[in-house]
């Protein structure tokens, strides 16, 4: 008897005929729409009756909304395995992390043959399989370094590049009977998916006891493997079914039919009751029902001081651990390679809390995430925990207030408030996140005319140190509203933030490229034109240093902050004369295209990159040039000047943490080698007047006085004393309590 305590999955197995194409479409919707959770179809593209599996996959995949599509099972022989994790992997992509990857060696081999297809394998269907999988597998590894070479008995792959890696953790699941087949299901697949039909008494009893004995042995989970049934109508009834849940294991049921009334019978009544039978017979036997199950090699990697048992269940579900598939994807950030023993992914505020209280008992390091593009990269480390809040990504708009998650990234903040003609400037970057960008500055394309992202942040809730959900805003704490913005990861973790959107659609985005051979000339006129220009007007201009003896090159990618296009070509068409034009455009677009996001997967691994900033009141002469010896010495080869003046200096200097209100420019850089690169940031600070946090590396405590001027510094150690007096949240320029200090 077996039950692996899985949440039951309910399906259909359509026929995918093309006389009237449009019918398995319709079928798939009607599953969709009787709350079955998964449709699949059988892949025989041989057949002239048949529509082809992978195209149809995917037109179902667009027409439907929710439910998962798999094959039933996908023909391996037609596809070489990389393509056909491509194939997987895009269409897990453009799903939404929808496909799942049923699987079988191969059959009807005389037709694949007969239209041209491979031969039956000489090495035999298990190594095919075996090979395939491991193929697959490395292809979706997109994070790993270096091409897959495979010399299998079936397989030779000879440096196929990897990627893409799939929305969501694809399962494989075969569609096998023979032993050998079984074993392998055991050592390296995600599910058992016989059909019924098939089937002799004993057989499910028998193919559970080798898989089992397979996945032992190869150092897993019997309970990894998922067992799966294809049914028919006649066998579709709770009495017949309860028993291969209970005594089988089968957690996933899959009903071949093409008869609509079937078909919504079964997602309406048959499912759900079977559901509740199921979870009545396990709570009076005791089964836990829907637990993660790591296999031991997985638990293997487990590292010291975390007591990973103790998790309370609300995280559980959503905790990774470096033996997880989805590790991968959560262990670094944009900038930087971690290693972290737990990524914790909390969906609320109370979830929040429970993981800070559970970190806190651990005797490891403390990061925290909400998108993972902190410059510095302390939103990972080695063998710690990481409290991820990209879960926590809704965006709502009501009248001009934005209420936002910490996880949710500006593009998609921009995407969610262009419907109602609003804006809010961030910064450069569509990916960016909310919860870092929110709780330090904020400089965005439109700047000069509006000001920083925390000029417009008027409440945020935060789960503080000591596990209180508290709110900041004007009536209530208003001494950590003040401090949330400029200093915000010192002093909690911020599950919600309030700000006061402004009307904004279209505007005018330029680029213009320059040769840069005289580039303290350049900055110069640059700068003046600048702090010159309507507030309307902010600029960013980005330097290169030239490769193998070509001159150095700019770019100044200016916005105007409206879409009125007269008046920006007149303040655009000085900036022709700042330098040699090599190129330029400019055009009206809306302001979410020119922030749009990418939604890219974290894979870190840019190395140890160095960046330092300042900020300027003017671009002056000795700056200019040091700023220009940088780029032409290699030291600094790429420099970032952001305009930071206009609105940003409206505001009094004592209003935020963010004290910096009469400088008109940021300027930083990227650099290599840390003694070159140290050298000459020591040289340009001199020029340079405070420093902006968010894009900063050097970790020496002069930074924070750079940052947090006089009055301002006194003021944040008084109050991380009151609110996080044991400095739990140290890890991102960390203000030591008086009594720390
Ligand atoms: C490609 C790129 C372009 C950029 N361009 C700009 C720009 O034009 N203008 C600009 O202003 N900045 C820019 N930045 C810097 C960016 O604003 C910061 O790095 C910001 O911290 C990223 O936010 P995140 O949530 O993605 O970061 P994360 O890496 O998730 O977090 C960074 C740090 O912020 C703190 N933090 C994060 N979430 C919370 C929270 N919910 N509560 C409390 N503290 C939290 C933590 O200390 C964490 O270590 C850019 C960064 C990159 C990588």
């Amino acid at each position: 008897m077996a039950d692996y305590g899985h949440e039951l999955v309910f399906g259909t197995f359509l026929t995918p005929q093309n006389a009237e194409p449009h019918a398995p479409v319709a079928l798939a919707q009607l599953s969709e729409r009787a709350g079955l959770d998964l449709v699949t179809f059988q892949d025989h593209p041989y057949q002239p009756a048949f529509l082809d599996t992978w195209t149809l996959l995917s037109y179902v995949a667009a027409s439907t909304e929710r439910i998962k599509i798999s094959g039933n099972v996908i023909n391996l022989p037609l596809r070489p395995p990389v393509l056909l994790a491509r194939q997987a992997a895009s269409l897990d992509l453009l799903s939404g992390g929808r496909f799942e990857l049923g699987l079988g060696a191969g059959a009807f081999w005389d037709a694949i043959e007969a239209m041209g297809g491979p031969r039956r394998s000489p090495a035999g269907a298990v190594a095919s399989l075996s090979e395939a999988i491991d193929i697959i597998r490395a292809t979706w590894n997109a994070g790993h370094r270096g091409g897959i070479f495979v010399d299998g008995q079936h397989y030779q792959v000879r440096g196929a590049k990897r990627g893409p890696e799939p929305a969501h953790d694809v399962s494989i699941w075969l569609g096998v009977l023979k032993p050998r087949m079984l074993r392998l299901t055991g050592e390296k697949a995600d599910g058992w998916l016989p059909t019924l039909p098939y089937l002799k008494p004993g057989d499910l009893e028998r193919g559970n006891a080798i898989i089992d004995q397979a996945a032992a042995a190869a150092g897993r989970e019997p309970r990894e493997i998922r067992r799966m049934l294809n049914i028919n109508p006649d066998n579709a009834t709770v009495e017949e079914l309860l028993p291969f849940a209970l005594g089988d294991g089968v957690s996933v049921f899959i009903l071949a039919s093409d008869d609509p009334r079937a078909i919504q019978a079964w997602g309406e009544e048959v499912a759900p009751a079977l559901r509740e039978a199921v979870a009545h017979a396990r709570q009076g036997a005791g089964t836990p029902s829907g637990e993660v199950t790591r296999s031991p090699k997985a638990l293997a990697l487990r590292r010291d001081g975390i007591a990973y048992d103790a998790l309370p269940p609300a995280l559980k579900p959503t905790a990774v651990e470096p033996g997880d598939k989805t590790y991968s994807t959560v262990r670094s950030t944009y900038i930087r390679s971690g290693a972290p023993g737990l990524v914790l992914r909390p969906g609320t505020a109370a979830e929040v809390a429970e993981a800070l209280a559970f970190a806190r008992q651990q005797e490891v390091p403390l990061a925290i995430r909400s998108r993972g593009h902190g410059i510095s990269g302390r939103s990972t480390n080695d063998g710690g925990i990481v409290i991820d809040l990209a879960r926590m990504d809704s965006v709502e708009v009501t009248g001009t207030q934005l209420r936002v998650g910490p996880g949710a990234s500006w593009g998609h903040v921009a995407e969610s408030l262009a419907p109602f003609g609003l804006a809010m400037s961030s910064g450069d970057f569509g990916d960016v996140g909310v919860g870092g960008l929110a709780t330090a500055g904020g400089v965005g394309f439109l700047a000069r005319k509006f000001g920083l992202t925390i000029d417009h942040v008027t409440a945020a809730e935060l789960v503080l140190a000591d596990g209180r959900i508290v709110r900041a805003d004007a009536g209530e704490n208003p001494d950590l509203l003040w401090a949330l913005r400029g200093a915000g990861g010192n002093f909690g973790i911020v599950t919600a933030f309030e700000l006061d959107a402004y009307p904004v659609s279209d505007v005018v985005f330029a680029r213009m490229l320059y040769d840069a051979s005289d580039t303290a000339a350049l900055l110069e006129r640059w700068g003046k034109l600048v702090e010159a220009a309507p507030r309307e007007l902010t600029s960013f201009l980005y330097l290169f240093a030239g490769r193998r003896g070509s001159p150095p090159a700019a770019q100044a990618v200016t916005v105007w902050a409206d879409g009125d296009t007269d008046a920006a070509v007149e303040a655009l068409t000085p900036l022709l004369s700042v330098a040699p034009v090599l190129d330029q455009q400019a055009q009206l677009a809306p302001y979410p295209a020119i922030v749009a996001p990418h939604d890219a997967a974290h894979y870190g691994g840019q190395g140890d990159l160095l960046i330092s900033n300042g900020l300027a009141v003017h671009l002056a002469a000795e700056l200019n040039e040091s700023i220009a010896a940088g780029l032409s010495s290699g030291a600094a080869p790429w420099i970032a000047i952001r305009a930071v003046g206009g609105a940003v200096n409206d505001v009094d200097p004592d209003a935020t943490a963010y004290a910096h209100r009469h400088q008109n420019f940021n300027v930083s850089s990227v650099g290599g080698d840390p003694a070159r690169f140290r050298a000459h940031w020591d040289g340009l600070r001199e020029h340079l007047d405070g420093l902006y946090l968010s894009f900063e590396t050097d970790q020496r405590p002069q930074r924070l006085h750079d940052a947090f001027p006089g009055d301002t510094l006194t003021r944040l150690r008084e109050l991380k004393a009151a609110y996080d007096p044991e400095n739990v949240f140290d890890q991102n320029f960390p203000l030591a309590p008086p009594s720390h200090s």
